[in-house]
């Protein structure tokens, strides 16, 4: 290994323990169990190098954001046990090939979408974990940050819950930027409430990201979604 390829090693090494210990503590302060909250190593915009390394450090799961970039890093890594989180906006036209590789969808937000997920699963003869995720953002907000608003869910998750190919799993947002995200996400966990009423299997919470993850945790998030804090900055225009 080189010198610097030995130094990014130990970077993200130290950023790992840094994470866990803030999760853990978050669990702590919320009365949780720190098994109770899976991480995502969110790893869009860093290079497989740095995928190896913390898979060595015991990091499973990884989020990606776009189909070109998260298929090359598939193909690429010949790792055990991986799971792929696809967690970014989702065009109908690139959802088979994220159907071909993809554990969980997390960004799932329209109808169209799930019928062309629910095609490519069951062309790709796999199972594909499905999250509906949940535009926090108040109905004025226009595109705001994703997400089907809060009362279409029910609908969209029936769809998912009986398209052949797709398991849905529970709920998936990202806190608005200029609200309290305490406030968002627990609107989150009444919104996941009433999913669990009809889905009793859709038990999950995708919520948490470098900036929130305490009040996430706080409000029942089972799952963070961490990039900055584990790899650094990405590119600025990338963000
Ligand atoms: C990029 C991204 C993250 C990671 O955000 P950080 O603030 O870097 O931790 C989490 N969730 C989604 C949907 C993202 O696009």
């Amino acid at each position: 290994m080189t010198d610097g390829l030995r130094a990014r090693a130990d970077e993200l090494a130290t950023r790992l323990a840094a994470v866990e210990q803030r999760l853990a503590d978050a669990c702590a302060a919320a009365g949780r169990s720190r098994s109770d909250v899976a991480l995502v190593a969110v790893s869009k915009f860093h290079p497989v190098a740095d995928l190896e390394v913390l898979h060595g450090l015991g990091v499973r799961a990884f989020g990606e954001s776009r189909d070109q970039e998260a298929r090359a890093k598939v193909a690429e890594l010949a790792l055990d046990g991986l799971a792929w989180h696809f967690v970014g906006r989702l065009q109908s036209n690139k959802a088979g090939s994220v159907a071909s590789y993809a554990a969980v969808v997390e960004s799932v937000d329209r109808r169209s979408l799930v019928d062309a997920l629910s095609a490519g699963a069951v062309t790709a003869e796999r199972a594909v974990e499905v999250l509906v995720q949940v535009s926090l953002d108040p109905p004025a907000a226009g595109e705001g940050r994703g997400g089907a608003p809060v009362d279409q869910v029910g609908a969209l998750a029936d769809a998912v819950a009986a398209a052949p190919g797709l398991r849905l799993r529970g709920v998936m947002a990202v806190a608005p930027v200029d609200e309290d995200p305490a406030a968002a996400f627990d609107r989150l966990a009444q919104v996941a409430e009433r999913l669990r009423a009809d889905h009793p299997d859709a038990d999950r919470i995708s919520a948490g990201m470098t900036g929130d993850l305490e009040q996430a945790v706080r409000h029942g998030s089972t799952s963070v979604r961490v990039g900055t804090a584990l790899f650094g900055l990405r590119p600025p225009a990338l963000r």
